[in-house]
């Protein structure tokens, strides 16, 4: 195991110098080995330059990101599952592409996590050859098709899509809801039932395959950059050579969905440095009886709980990286994680939204984007309940879904 902390010692105090210090009070990125630490200081630079004042403006008009696309991937950011980087590392990357914007981050962990990353775990040598380049460098795009109208919650055991073998293809019938970049995806993973042996399947379909009928959910309050989809597959066929060889049942899609659970914890710690970026900074530069937000204490009371909720969140997400990186990492780990992240961005942005009084409620002061986010990670990647009652499940050895 790493030493606990690597290079300098974390500054808890503001320093004299009159300079305010970073979000990250514990300094995380100093459990980094030097090259790591770096790449993320210069990944920091490049988010809070570049895509963080894009975004209001596309959140706004619920615009896909394709101009930021190959700065992105520039920036390694379409390929960082397949990098080579310890899992701290790319748990800090995922959070500080969340601190500039975090439909931007769901774009890019998913792509990441259930998408680049599952094809190379559960591929076959001819799909990695096909997707794996082009995917690397957001020259195509994926969608990772599991929710359905009729199932959420309970779509291990109600999964409804189906997928019946003939000859040597496969037909897909069935529809899909909430599919991040399913409109603008080139190739999809989608979750069916074979009913040959009942087992839940995952297979690659390319989406201008007959048949594939792909709607953009319109008036989402949150993640509106992120373009989710409702899915229509009508008979689709696809080669045989598309089944996934490695996801011939639905552990697999559970194993897949453990990592990107903590991936949303990741997405929590970064949101909540945002948070707290744009309260201190609001706090700092707002005039109200003479004197700086800042100056009061019902003001720095709400800043100190957002830093303790990011920092724990930090804390939490770095030992969770720890058990990835080294083993033992379990599906009740991860829903621990989500399910208290989760919770805990939601305080901060509350309290950060009030915090900046009417300014609050306008996305141009970037708070009321992120208050709506962090909803969406609330929801997604199963519900704040449902990890909870996964976490119920192993604390107490009974089982209280049903
Ligand atoms: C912005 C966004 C992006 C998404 N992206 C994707 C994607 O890319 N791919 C994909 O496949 N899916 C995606 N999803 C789907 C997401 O995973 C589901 O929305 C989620 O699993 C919840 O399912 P549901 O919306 O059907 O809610 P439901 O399952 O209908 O739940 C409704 C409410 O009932 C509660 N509930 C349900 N069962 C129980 C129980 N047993 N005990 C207690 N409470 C319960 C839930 O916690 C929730 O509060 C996305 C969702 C959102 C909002």
């Amino acid at each position: 195991m790493p030493p606990v902390l690597r290079g300098e010692s974390p500054t808890l105090e503001a320093p004299s110098g009159g300079g305010l210090p970073d979000a990250d009070l514990f300094n995380f990125a100093a459990l980094l080995p030097s090259g790591e630490r770096l790449r993320l200081a210069e990944l920091r630079d490049y988010l809070q330059a570049e895509i963080r004042p894009a975004s209001v403006g596309l959140w706004n008009r619920e615009e896909f990101p394709t101009a930021l696309l190959p700065g992105l991937a520039a920036h390694g950011l379409a390929e960082l599952e397949l990098s080579g980087f310890s899992r701290l590392f790319r748990g800090l990357a995922y959070a500080e592409v969340a601190r500039a914007d975090v439909s931007v981050s769901a774009l890019v962990g998913i792509h990441n996590e259930l998408i680049l990353g599952l094809i190379d775990a559960l591929g076959s040598e001819e799909q990695k050859a096909r997707w794996l380049p082009e995917l690397r460098s957001f020259r195509a795009l994926g969608a990772f098709a599991l929710t359905e109208p009729g199932h959420g919650s309970d779509i291990a055991g109600g999964l409804a899509t189906t997928a019946t073998r003939d000859g040597g293809q496969w037909v897909l019938t069935g529809a899909k809801r909430w599919i991040g970049s399913g409109t603008v995806a080139d190739v999809a993973i989608v979750w069916a039932r074979d009913t040959a042996d009942g087992q839940v399947k995952g297979f690659l379909v390319e989406t201008d395959r007959p048949g594939w009928t792909a709607s953009r959910i319109e008036n989402k309050i949150g993640l509106r950059i992120m373009q989710n989809a409702d899915i229509e597959l009508d008979e689709v066929r696809i080669p045989a050579a598309n089944a996934l060889p490695g996801a011939s049942g639905f552990a697999a899609a559970n194993e897949m969905l453990r990592n990107s659970r903590a991936w949303v914890g990741w997405q929590c710690a970064g949101a909540q440095l945002a948070i707290f970026d744009v309260a201190r900074d609001y706090a700092v530069n707002r005039t109200q009886f003479g004197r700086p937000l800042a100056k009061f204490q019902l003001v720095q009371e709400p800043l100190a709980r957002i830093l303790g909720n990011a920092t724990a969140a930090l804390g939490l997400m770095a030992q969770i990286a720890r058990l990835q990186e080294y083993g033992g990492f379990d599906m009740a780990h991860a829903a621990l994680a989500k399910a208290t992240t989760t919770a805990q961005a939601r305080e901060s942005a509350s309290l950060g939204r009030a915090l900046l009084g009417g300014n609050g409620i306008v996305t141009d002061y970037e708070m009321a984007k992120i208050f709506n986010d962090v909803e969406a990670l609330y929801t997604y990647e199963g519900t704040y309940e449902i990890n909870a009652l996964i976490v119920g499940r192993a604390a107490t050895g009974h089982s209280a879904f049903v």
